[in-house]
């Protein structure tokens, strides 16, 4: 008889890998960008338009975009348009064709954070790629200690404090509070903070984030139903003001 040989696998330490989303209508492009970032331990999804990016990112966070500009159905600039109008401050790399200044200059302005000049060598891009990941990654890694007025939270402890009063979190209280309060500013939907702050073993569960956010607020706002921290942002999700 078989061993349920799965049961004594080791449970592997949720050490999230950086994912990237890869517009890019031209296969072998695409192709080309997905096999380095998969090379590179990076989680990556191909789509081939622009609406089928913005669809993509309307329901799963990823680290960072890599828009190519020329696309089908809608261009990477106006992607990138309408991302940074509906409050998602995802890192976007753009993929422009050689002597088109105007995209990068329009593109830059609309808020992508870097470029790359078709045709590119992939190593390049992957300097990119692993540039802005690593500002990311410090942004959300910002030291043991935050303080946001009379909030102390240390990630060395997992402990938090309320005008010098310690506040008793649940674990995943804590994780969503420091996330949050890691990245002071940036609006995050609810399936966004599933993915980062839970696992995917939660398919598309957000209340469980509402249930968190109502908790946290009773716990360290020192006003529940006037939050000063842990804001709303109506019809988006939810930022951290310090
Ligand atoms: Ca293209």
């Amino acid at each position: 008889m078989e061993s349920h040989s799965k049961v004594d696998a080791p449970v592997a330490d949720y050490q999230p890998r950086p994912r990237v989303l890869v517009v890019e209508d031209e296969t072998n492009v695409a192709e080309v960008v997905e096999r380095y970032l998969r090379r590179d331990g990076v989680d990556t999804t191909v789509v081939h338009d622009g609406q089928s990016a913005l669809d993509y990112l309307s329901s799963d966070g990823v680290d960072l975009v890599v828009l190519d500009v020329m696309l089908p159905v809608m261009d990477g600039l106006e992607v990138t348009r309408r991302m940074r109008a509906q409050n998602d401050a995802t890192p976007v790399i753009m993929l422009t064709a050689r002597d088109t200044e105007s995209d990068v200059v329009l593109g830059l302005g609309l808020g992508a954070d870097d470029y790359v000049g078709k045709p590119f060598s992939p190593a390049e891009l992957m300097a990119r790629v692993h540039a802005v990941l690593r500002r990311g990654t410090r942004a959300s890694s910002p030291g043991p200690v935050i303080r946001a007025g009379a909030l102390v939270i240390s990630s060395e402890y997992r402990t938090v404090e309320l005008n010098g009063t310690s506040i008793e979190l649940t674990a995943k209280e804590f994780d969503l509070l420091f996330f949050l309060a890691s990245n002071p500013g940036r609006v995050y939907s609810r399936e966004q903070l599933l993915n980062h702050v839970w696992d995917y073993s939660h398919p598309g569960d957000t209340s469980t984030v509402t249930v968190h956010i109502r908790r946290l607020r009773a716990k360290i706002e020192e006003d529940a139903s006037r939050p000063r921290h842990v804001k709303t942002v109506w019809g988006v999700g939810y930022k951290f003001d310090a």
